[in-house]
């Protein structure tokens, strides 16, 4: 298998450091608002990639944490006059719905920072004691002159980095481009007891906690959004190695591309966002799913209406073909090996998915009951690595078209019922029966009476 590391800037072979345990650390969402489509890529990506790899080795632990300590979530519950419990578990809850809508399945630990304070504290107290981090003014920072590694990641300067912006400098800090890893709570900001007074924690230290406790020192795979690559994940990286004796922290860096919108970033900062919420009201989570893994997740990927509804024609496309293949009882044969191979070249599922569209060709041609049987079952499981084609097609085809716009108009429904009328007189019911599912997929209810046929829109 290979995978692009932004360490080295190329694909490499992956060799986990122990085959009978791949440890993967993807950095989660902050809960303090309803995460959008930009925000589900990550997970979705992470996701395939937990299930190629679960396919090749016998255990993978995949930790992606829940980020409920964060300033963010400050604003938001001061905002309503609520604890921030209130705000992380309401957020967390839709962060867990959108994803399952999507088909993401969870992930081997899914840990909180706030169930891990002590954790996050003694590794605090490990880089004051080596020499990597120092106290000052009730504050924690991280040296960066002391870890010479600063920059590797992210492809910066150091000594740029070292003396970091031209801003106006903290007076506790030693040099401008320290970090904090702790910082002091007022009365009113939540606050949790350390041996550096009442405070909280910085946003990178709580990954590399984490990261250790539940993964270990050094682990396999460490994946996030590009834009974590600076500071967070080089800030991580620093922390942990220094926290472990120079021991190599993350084997393999994967970050994915952006979402834009018409060509835009799409950020919170530019207002430019699409909810998962949102989207889903208007398209099967399938369909959502299908179109982020469209482009090879290291590009950037442009979201916009018509490539959700393009993904949605090919999910009737590849649920068609499962449909008009019958009632064949699936053989037990797997994804074919060119797919598998596809999945294995740094995750491109442009060319898995047309070999899944090459399947279902296959499949549309086939007429030997045994050929069936062998394409149905190769679809479904290749399907099932991509967390796609795991309904059945009556479901599929059963879904409300929720998008008015994308429907048929009136003629174009005048036209199908004198299809179906046309196959019905033939005694073709399969093919009555495939207009009436088309249209209902599309929107529109055709019903038989005694004076003909009927429809409404749904
Ligand atoms: P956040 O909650 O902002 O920390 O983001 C959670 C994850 O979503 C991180 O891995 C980000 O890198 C990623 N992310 C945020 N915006 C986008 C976007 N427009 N496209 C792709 N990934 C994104
Ligand atoms: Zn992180």
């Amino acid at each position: 298998m290979q995978l692009h590391n932004t360490l080295s800037g190329r694909k490499e072979a992956f060799v986990p450091l122990n085959p009978e345990r791949v440890t993967m650390y993807v950095c989660g969402p902050t809960v303090y608002s309803f995460a959008h489509i930009g925000n589900a890529r990550p997970a979705v990506v992470f996701d395939v990639l937990a299930r190629v790899l679960r396919r090749r080795y016998p255990r993978v632990d995949y930790t992606r944490n829940i980020t409920d300590i964060d300033d963010k979530i400050n604003a938001a519950a001061a905002k309503e006059g609520v604890e921030i419990g209130v705000i992380t578990r309401r957020y967390t809850d839709i962060y867990h719905e959108d994803l399952d809508a999507l088909g993401v399945l969870r992930p081997t630990y899914e840990p909180k920072v706030t169930e891990h304070l002590a954790h996050i504290i003694s590794m605090v107290e490990r880089l004051i004691a080596n020499g990597s981090a120092y106290a000052a003014q009730g504050h924690v920072l991280f040296n960066v002159t002391s870890y010479a590694g600063y920059g590797e990641l992210s492809k910066r300067d150091r000594r740029e980095l070292i003396a970091g912006a031209r801003v106006e400098v903290a007076p506790y800090k030693q040099d401008a481009g320290d970090f904090v890893l702790w910082k002091p709570s007022t009365d009113e900001q939540p606050g949790w007891p350390s041996p550096w007074g009442r405070g909280r924690p910085g946003w990178h230290i709580e990954c590399s906690a984490m990261a250790e406790a539940l993964l270990g020192e050094t682990i396999d795979i460490h994946g996030g959004g590009h834009d974590l690559i600076f500071p967070h994940h080089e800030n991580e990286r620093a922390q942990s190695t220094a926290a472990h004796d120079g021991k190599v922290f993350a084997r393999y860096w994967l970050h994915n591309g952006f979402l834009t919108m018409d060509a835009e970033k799409m950020s919170k900062s530019l207002g430019n966002v699409k909810l998962i919420r949102e989207i889903l009201k208007a398209a099967p989570g399938e369909a959502v799913r299908l179109a982020l893994l469209t482009g090879h997740y290291r590009q950037p990927l442009d979201w916009n209406d018509e490539a959700l509804a393009d993904a949605r024609r090919k999910l009737d496309r590849l649920y068609g073909a499962l449909r008009d293949a019958g009632d064949v009882a699936p053989s037990d044969a797997t994804a074919p090996a060119s797919f598998i191979a596809a999945l294995e070249d740094d995750l491109n599922t442009p060319a898995a998915l047309a070999e899944l569209f090459e399947l279902a060709r296959q499949l549309n041609k086939a007429t030997d009951a045994d050929e069936k049987a062998t394409l149905v079952a190769r679809l479904r499981d290749a399907g099932n690595v991509l967390g796609l084609l795991q309904k059945t097609p009556v479901d599929w085809f059963s879904q409300p078209a929720s998008d008015a716009t994308d429907g048929p108009d009136d003629a174009e429904i005048e036209a199908a019922l004198a299809a179906r009328s046309a196959a019905k007189a033939a005694k073709n019911y399969a093919e009555a029966d495939r207009i009436r599912d088309g249209l209902k997929a599309r929107g529109v209810l055709i019903e038989d009476s005694k004076d003909g046929q009927r429809w409404r829109r749904l």
